[in-house]
């Protein structure tokens, strides 16, 4: 992997690896401690025995040390994690005022979505869904709408479309309006959208970021910790308190600690697997950013200069019907939702979603694991045939 990226003098490989090299001060242990107390005590005099310690909802060492961790690797000013992603999501999507101006991409995530629909028509907020990947169109709808806030989700999940972020960063800059990107698929070691722009970065960290499908968790990073919107969102988690346990965030900084390697892997055999698929006489397409033949193939090299990470989609040749017996044939890869986790997945999204949002009858989503690449592209050959 090409990890150019330094913060401070060291690679954010590194960093993540050794969890900033924190050291636990009171053992010299190499692993943070998990400290389960809700609540601290105070001195004789009322004093604090510990300033940084007085409840748990704000003062949770691994919390802190997790936020600190995934703040650096994406270049950011703050971060915060939340209990899912989507408690991110609806924590920067609370900051929008009644009667205003939402843009989100079309095509994303089937959650964020439903939830941002459900949202807006609830607080009287305009809602308009637009196609984030095609730039002329994105520019002219900000334009036209004003929004407040625009959401862009890059990779795109199915549909592995890309959004030029640059660009959006600057049409939003021109009307005021706070761009988010939901950068799951690519996790923090294969883009950092703040760079190009983008004022808060999203990751559902139950993804990538934890990466062993066993825990929950949100984050968001910010490009400015005093900007208006940042400082709702801060107030918003520590008032109304969606915090992630002790737990919970122990296990995250744990995961978290191989995920360069992982993304590492899992970007290399994924493009494998697009490859193996691009040339397989019952596929009829295959989407995925690492493909020359992907129609933004050269912004997503630009923008993902680590790898094109674990998630890709393809349709097979017929229809729902082929596509399930192809599901239901493959053995190493597991039926189930979710992505980015060591063990390789197939989803059929469209069992899910059906007719109403567009994702094709015949199409297949795979996130793709660490496994043998030999075992990856054997069960998915004996499944097409
Ligand atoms: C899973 C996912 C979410 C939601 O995250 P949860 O942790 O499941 O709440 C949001 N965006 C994308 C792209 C996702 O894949």
């Amino acid at each position: 992997m090409v990890d150019k990226q330094k913060r401070g003098n060291q690679h954010i490989t590194t960093r993540i690896v050794q969890a900033n090299g924190v050291i636990d001060p009171q053992t010299g242990g190499v692993v943070p401690p998990i400290q389960s107390s809700t609540t601290f005590a105070r001195n004789a005099d009322y004093s604090q025995i510990s300033p940084d310690h007085l409840y748990a909802r704000d003062d949770n060492d691994l919390v802190r040390l997790g936020e600190d961790v995934l703040t650096k690797a994406e270049g950011a000013d703050a971060g915060l994690l939340f209990p899912s992603g989507m408690a991110a999501i609806a924590a920067v999507m609370r900051t929008v005022p009644n009667g205003g101006t939402i843009i989100i991409q079309s095509q994303i995530y089937w959650g964020t979505t439903k939830w941002v629909r459900d949202f807006c028509a609830r607080r009287k907020i305009a809602l308009h869904e637009i196609e984030c990947s095609e730039t002329a169109a994105i520019e002219a709808a900000i334009d036209a709408h004003k929004p407040n806030l625009v959401f862009v989700e890059t990779p795109s999940n199915p549909w592995l479309r890309i959004t030029d972020i640059e660009a959006v960063a600057k049409a939003c800059g021109g009307v005021d309006a706070t761009l988010v990107v939901d950068s799951t698929a690519a996790s923090p070691v294969l883009s950092n959208p703040l760079a190009f722009g983008a004022d808060i970065v999203m990751h559902s960290a139950t993804k990538s970021i934890n990466g062993h499908s066993d825990v929950l968790a949100g984050f968001l990073a910010t490009a400015d910790a005093q900007s208006e919107i940042w400082q709702a969102i801060a107030m918003d988690r520590h008032d109304a308190g969606a915090v992630i346990g002790s737990f919970e965030a122990w296990l995250l900084i744990r995961g978290m600690r191989t995920l360069p390697l992982r993304m590492e892997r899992m970007s290399e055999n994924a493009m494998k697997i697009a490859e193996f698929l691009d040339g397989h006489a019952q596929v009829e397409a295959v989407l995925y950013p690492g493909l020359k033949t992907h129609p933004a193939h050269a912004l997503a090299t630009k923008q993902m200069p680590n790898g094109f990470g674990s998630l890709l989609s393809f349709q097979v040749k017929g229809d729902a019907k082929t596509a399930l017996e192809v599901c239901s044939k493959l053995e190493t890869f597991k039926r189930a939702t979710s992505l980015g986790g060591v063990e390789s997945l197939v989803e059929h999204r469209h069992s899910i979603e059906g007719d109403a949002t567009g994702v094709p009858e015949n199409l297949i989503r795979l996130s793709v694991g660490i496994e043998h690449i030999d075992d990856l592209i054997g069960d998915l050959n004996q499944a097409l045939s």
